[in-house]
């Protein structure tokens, strides 16, 4: 299970450089899709075989020059809330300010791990200027450049020293889906229309991580868990209405489920808080369910307005469009189990396997007679096809002599075949081609 580590400070310490620090190493070897804005701020990193997500709050502030003190103290609270680990960064070139003092009290108060970093220490002599952040209380400070990288790798150690150890594997094969979505989707009605009155159904696993609880809902001839979000448990001191608020909730949220139920204000339609959240259903690989929550209160109905709908979403969230969307009311209940349905089917798609007779019986006529173009005067020969064992999402590769003449829009005619023969909907599928 993955932690989540976060990082706060006053603007300009070099938050977001340390950030990109931290994140590039893994972006070199693992291609990330191109994402959207919070790809600044939100990333996975590696060290040592310990793999976690980081966080950048400040990122989250709008006109970080002028900071308002209660700007920093909800990115503050935030991560004592959410985060396992937390890095309070500091500067050497402006020393201790009012604000670092200020942010420093509410750490020293939290019973969380919380590692100082004095950064911008470009060479050994400005770490003598760091000994005076030892007087924030927060301990030594760990000397970093965050340019540079000088002291990264013991700062990387810590973190990794303090992450809760490693969990194991999940024994349990249920499927786990987290509701995201924008404050005031719907998200807890519809949780609580599942699992409200039946509290006797819901259990707490022991063994997940402090901060994760799964509820199980065993009923009807169901049974699966429900990624607990701000719904079931106490809602938070923080404002709710806070994007980066609900966005750090609903990392959690993605990061430890199979399938996300992405919860839409039909009276809204999809706004760009809802692509954010989409785009780190898309990042963390999970299966995804569209629900058009609220329909109760939408007047026109017509089949002609369901199709609208749909296609207007599904263009919102191109080029992955194939995913089931289900129109619902959290208050009438009208459609609830459809939702749990569909989840219950992408989780059976993302675990599909096809074998490779299979495969390569459907694949080698079809690429026989569409073959990818020939790139400057080469001829690219598929050979031979086969899905990955034990991965993620569904991974297929495609060997071949010349695997780097095959390009996106062929890989994608490839996807698209996959999806018209097999039912892959609302997973994520991944295309490789490698050498014979
Ligand atoms: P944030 O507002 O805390 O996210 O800070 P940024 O990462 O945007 O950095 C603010 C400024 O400090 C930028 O101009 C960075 O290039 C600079 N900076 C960040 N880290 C270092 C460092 O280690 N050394 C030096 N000299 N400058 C740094
Ligand atoms: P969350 O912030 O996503 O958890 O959203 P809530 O579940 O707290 O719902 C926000 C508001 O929308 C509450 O006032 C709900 O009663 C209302 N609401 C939620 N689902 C529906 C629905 O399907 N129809 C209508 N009419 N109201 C709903």
């Amino acid at each position: 299970m993955p932690n989540l580590v976060a990082i706060v400070g006053r603007p300009n310490v070099g938050k977001s450089t340390l950030f990109n620090r931290f994140t590039q190493s893994r972006r070199a070897i693992i291609s990330e899709e191109s994402g959207t804005t919070r790809d600044r701020q939100y990333g996975h990193c590696e060290w040592n075989g310990r793999e976690f997500s980081i966080v950048d709050t400040g990122g989250w502030v709008v006109n970080s020059e002028d900071i308002f003190e209660e700007e920093i103290n909800r990115q503050v609270y935030i991560a004592i809330e959410e985060a396992d680990v937390i890095l309070f960064v500091v500067d050497v070139e402006n020393g201790i300010t009012d604000l670092d003092e200020h942010v420093a009290k509410i750490l020293r108060q939290a019973k969380k791990d919380v590692i100082l970093v004095a950064n911008k220490v470009d060479n050994f002599t400005l770490q003598y200027q760091a000994a005076e952040f030892y007087g924030l209380g927060l301990g030594d400070p760990y000397i970093l450049s965050a340019v540079t990288g000088l002291g990264s790798g013991e700062l990387l150690d810590k973190v990794v020293s303090l992450l809760p150890p490693a969990e194991e594997e999940n024994t349990e094969n249920l499927p786990r889906f987290a509701v995201v979505g924008r404050p005031n989707a719907g998200k807890s009605s519809i949780i609580n229309s599942f699992i409200g009155e039946n509290r006797h159904i819901v259990t707490d696993i022991a063994g997940t991580t402090r901060d994760s609880i799964y509820v199980r809902y065993n009923k009807f001839g169901y049974d699966f868990y429900l990624v607990d979000t701000a719904g079931i448990r106490k809602k938070a001191k923080v404002n709710e209405d806070i994007e980066y608020y609900s966005v750090m909730r609903a990392i959690r949220a993605i990061e430890n489920s199979d399938v996300c139920i992405l919860m839409v204000d039909a009276t809204r339609g999809i706004e760009s808080q809802d692509l954010n959240i989409f785009s780190l259903v898309q990042k963390n690989k999970k299966g995804l369910v569209v629900c058009v929550n609220k329909w109760d209160l939408v007047e026109s109905k017509t089949s002609k307005d369901i199709k609208r709908y749909e296609t207007a979403i599904r263009e919102r969230l191109a080029p992955f469009n194939d995913f089931p969307i289900i129109f619902t009311s959290a208050l009438t209940k009208q459609r609830i189990y459809k939702v749990i349905e569909a989840a219950l089917m992408v989780y059976e798609n993302k675990k599909r396997r096809v074998s490779t007779s299979q495969l390569n019986e459907f694949f080698l006529p079809i690429i026989e007679n569409y073959p990818p173009p020939a790139l400057k005067g080469k001829y690219v020969k598929i050979k031979y096809v086969s899905q990955l064992p034990n991965t993620q999402v569904p991974t297929f590769v495609f060997f071949a002599n010349l695997p780097q003449y095959i390009k996106p829009p062929y890989l994608r005619f490839l996807e698209n075949k996959l999806r018209e023969n097999w039912n892959f909907t609302g997973v994520p599928l991944l295309l490789f081609p490698r050498q014979k």
